[in-house]
């Protein structure tokens, strides 16, 4: 039962219809028969254990058996803007990121992107979030939000506790990674923001502004990063830097004294 398979509508009580390109793959790929069992998930939290009951074409009923709460969510939210990178280099940030933990993708809006997000690229990395799910076995989806500019997205009212802007030049990496995990330690970070900004970078204007907002400007080492691997990078430095301490401890084996410090 390795396969999850995914449902838009939320699922209440015992029963569940899987449809479209979900039951087309059990049905026409996987070959279910009548009685064997699926692992369903709908982002609310939970996964469900469901039997198949009958088939269509094009549809499957399912009788619910099991319901069971899995957190894989990161400690803290991660809201991830960045200026996209164009066509399959886009397919591949949404997919790292959402097997990363992070929360929330905005799709930034800036003086120099190539790539400005239309409704129907949002709908196309709505579905990979949700492929990139099944694969990860998160049970919460990375939300895709409304595109923002820049200044939007540096002023916006849900304004995180941790608010970095990557730019070639800021601060240095490793003060940056220290004051975080310290933050983080004195429990003052709840919500990280990150953005990240186009192939040709953020424009001293939208710099301007983010200082203005009170955001950080770190500098993420010598090399420059394209920008999928800049976001990509952060995303897991910020998802480990506020690790809870017991899973930090557990994943490298640390003794008590390096969790203390
Ligand atoms: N020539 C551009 C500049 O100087 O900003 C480089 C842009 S880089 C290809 C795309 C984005 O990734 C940058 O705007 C920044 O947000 C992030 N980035 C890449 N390398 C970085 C580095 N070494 N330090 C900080 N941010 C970096």
């Amino acid at each position: 039962m390795a396969d999850r398979y995914f449902l838009e509508t939320p699922i209440a009580g015992e029963h569940a219809t899987l449809q479209g390109s979900q039951a087309h793959h059990l049905l026409h790929v996987m070959r279910v028969k009548v009685g064997d069992a699926v692992m369903l998930f709908d982002g609310s939290g939970a996964e469900l254990t469901a039997r198949v009951q009958s088939m269509g074409r094009n549809s499957l009923e399912l009788a619910v058996l099991a319901r069971k709460v899995v957190d894989r969510e990161l400690a803290v939210a991660i809201t991830i803007g960045v200026a996209l990178p164009k066509g399959d280099r886009q397919k591949w940030l949404v997919e790292k990121l959402t097997e990363l933990g992070a929360a929330r993708l905005v799709p930034l809006e800036t003086h120099r992107g190539v790539a400005q997000p239309l409704s129907s690229a949002i709908d196309r990395l709505h579905r990979t979030v949700i492929e990139a799910s099944k694969q990860c076995r998160r049970n919460r989806l990375m939300k895709i939000a409304a595109p923002q500019t820049l200044e939007q997205f540096v002023t916006d009212v849900e304004s995180p506790s941790a608010r970095l802007i990557a730019h070639p030049g800021g601060e240095a990496m490793l003060a940056s990674f220290d004051r975080l995990r310290r933050d983080y330690a004195n429990g003052d970070v709840h919500s990280i923001a990150i953005a990240i900004g186009p192939e040709g970078g953020f424009a001293d204007e939208e710099l301007a502004a983010a200082a203005a907002a009170g955001w950080t400007s770190i500098d993420l080492g010598a090399r420059i990063l394209r920008v999928e691997t800049a976001a990509v990078a952060w995303a897991s430095i910020a998802g480990l830097l506020t690790a809870r301490s017991h899973q930090l401890k557990d994943h490298f084996n640390l003794s008590d004294d390096v969790i203390r410090q």
